[in-house]
């Protein structure tokens, strides 16, 4: 599954989106949520600014290495994303 924070045609990340790090469910341990997080539920390693804090600290989990911009999914602004996401955590 790819997940994504877009910028509307660069191809990269939304810079401060964070969508996929509040939308999805992920299984895998993180800092501070030691069973993953449930899907909607905002990680504890999403700062302020939306960043995550883990960026480059081999405690972040592998599944957030591979989330990547995706048009379809990121939509046109956040929270487009933010619903994309939740519908196709929904139907899988
Ligand atoms: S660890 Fe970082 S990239 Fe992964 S969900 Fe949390 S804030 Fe997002």
């Amino acid at each position: 599954m790819r997940f994504a924070t877009p910028s509307a045609s660069s191809g990269e990340c939304r810079p401060g989106c964070g969508a996929c790090c509040i939308a999805p469910s992920i299984s895998s341990p993180i800092p501070g949520m030691p069973d993953g997080k449930p899907a909607g539920v905002r990680c504890l390693q999403l700062d302020e600014a939306n960043l995550c804090r883990l960026f480059g600290d081999p405690r972040r989990p592998a599944v957030c290495e591979r989330f990547d911009h995706d048009p379809e999914l990121c939509g046109d602004d956040r929270d487009d994303a933010l619903e994309r996401i939740e519908a196709l955590e929904l139907a899988t």
